[in-house]
């Protein structure tokens, strides 16, 4: 993802703590305060401009959702779409999914999204995969047991990879396909990424994946 410098975006962040939580340790262990209801949880981990997330929201008003982003130049996007969609159920995080255990504990989140992920594709690289086994521990930690990753793809090494690290790490695999466009599966909703390589024809591949009970 290209980021460019977006000074105004720290200040408009600041303006809305109700959607970009400032202090998202405060609420570990109890998201049910933040969203004033006790709906499930699904995270989406590198939430890139919030096209995915925000749309999943409008479809799945029963669902509370949480983007996660690195970059603040990046997220302001998403704070964009929420202050116009006006949606309850969706909050950010700017931060690190690395740190994804000081803000959840086991069972706070009920479903990890991860879609379009930087594929990292040099060896020396392979730590900052969303799909590396530190990550997967992660989600792991966080998740109740027998809790889900739906990840979604246009690359080819990134997939073979992350359903090779989800079944060394014990995961079952419940849905693979390797071509989610010209496939039975309904309801797909499609994050910016997803546009962009669709419309050039590239193929999307779609992955769920389930940690053990
Ligand atoms: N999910 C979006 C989509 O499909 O359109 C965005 C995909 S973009 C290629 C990947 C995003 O993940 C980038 O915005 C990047 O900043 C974010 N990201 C990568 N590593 C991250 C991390 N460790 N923590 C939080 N966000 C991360």
């Amino acid at each position: 993802m290209r980021v460019r410098n977006k000074p105004w975006a720290k200040e408009l962040i600041a303006d809305h703590p109700h959607y970009v939580i400032p202090n998202p340790e405060e609420y570990k262990g109890k998201w049910t305060e933040a969203f004033g209801n006790d709906q499930p949880l699904h995270i989406e981990v590198g939430t890139g401009k919030g096209q995915f997330i925000t749309e999943m929201a409008k479809a799945n008003p029963h669902i509370n959702y949480i983007g996660i982003e690195l970059f603040e130049s990046v997220i302001v996007t998403a704070l964009e779409r929420l202050i116009e969609a006006e949606l309850p159920n969706v909050k950010l995080l700017n931060v690190n999914a690395e740190d994804l255990t000081d803000y959840f504990q086991k069972g706070d989140v009920d479903r990890v999204y991860l879609n379009f992920s930087d594929p990292w594709p040099k060896k020396r690289h392979a730590k900052r995969r969303l799909t590396y086994k530190t990550f997967l521990k992660r989600y792991e930690d966080i998740l109740p047991s027998g809790g889900e990753i739906h990840f979604k793809t246009d690359n080819q090494g990134l997939f073979e990879y992350s359903l090779q690290s989800f079944s060394e790490y014990g995961m079952l695999l419940t849905f693979v396909s390797l071509d989610l466009h010209n496939s039975d599966y309904e309801g797909n909703i499609m994050t910016e990424y997803e546009e962009k390589f669709s419309s050039k024809g590239q193929r999307i591949y779609r992955s769920e994946a389930k940690f053990r009970v």
